[in-house]
């Protein structure tokens, strides 16, 4: 269903997101919007702390649908975003004190004068060591360099685990990288790539990110197959899925 292209606009065919083109009145202008298909009966948008806009929609919704609901919306999404853009910044992350995730617990950033850099967990602190730790740029290299890490130890260990549960899986590659509005992906030639920032989140969410995108080598959209496929290898993924969607932290 939610595999079928939006007529102009985005379409990201083996992303759990698909994207709509909007047009807003000025100074907005155009935004893209993410569309979900879900089994629900009514249509709702939100509109996300950092702008971003999404739509969450019924299986049986025609895309056409989507896009009138969207359209008959528009001048309240034009308010809140004008609300929203409005508002002060939001301050810089990578400061000491700042709250960072890790296997969904906060974590509070506090640096250390050394001369290596590196990350270690103690106590609900990310000590975070480096020649220059007041340096926020310094602090979000050597925390994106942590992060890229466990993503590749703990993802990695993720992939073991779930990877035999599925009957013929296909050759597929796996890669990791810093994504700002995706989990992760599965092309049409098996290659799947995984969001390092995915290891901020509990491990029930994470196996969830993994079980969807290696069924995704199987059936390469959201169709039945790929339903009966996700259900039977993770029969509890649905609750896994909202709490992902639901935290407080991530993208
Ligand atoms: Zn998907």
């Amino acid at each position: 269903m939610s595999s079928r292209p939006f007529p102009g606009g985005r379409h990201e065919r083996d992303s759990p997101l698909r994207s709509i083109e909007l047009a807003l009145p000025a100074p907005i202008g155009a935004i893209m919007v993410e569309v979900v298909f879900e089994p629900r009966k009514r249509i709702t948008i939100r509109i996300r702390p950092d702008g971003r806009v999404r739509v969450t929609a019924p299986l049986s919704a025609e895309n056409g649908f989507v896009e009138k609901v969207l359209l008959e919306k528009s001048r309240w999404i034009a308010r809140h975003l004008a609300r929203l853009a409005a508002a002060p910044p939001v301050p810089a992350v990578y400061m000491p004190g700042a709250v960072h995730f890790f296997l969904g617990d906060p974590f509070t950033i506090a640096p250390l004068m050394q001369g290596r850099s590196g990350v270690t967990l103690s106590d609900g602190r990310l000590l975070v060591s480096s020649p220059a730790p007041e340096n926020p740029k310094t602090l979000e290299k050597a925390l994106r360099r942590w992060y890229r890490k466990q993503a590749e130890t703990i993802i990695g260990e993720r992939l073991g685990v779930w990877s035999p549960r599925l009957p013929f899986l296909p050759d597929h590659e796996v890669r990791f990288r810093w994504m700002k509005s995706r989990w992760g992906s599965c092309s049409r030639g098996n290659s799947i790539v995984l969001n390092i920032q995915l290891v901020k989140a509990p491990l029930s969410c994470i196996d969830y990110v993994v079980a969807h995108e290696l069924c995704h080598t199987l059936h390469h959209d959201h169709g039945a197959g790929f339903k009966h496929l996700l259900d039977t290898v993770m029969p509890g993924w649905k609750a896994s899925a909202d709490r992902l969607k639901n935290l407080p932290v991530l993208l």
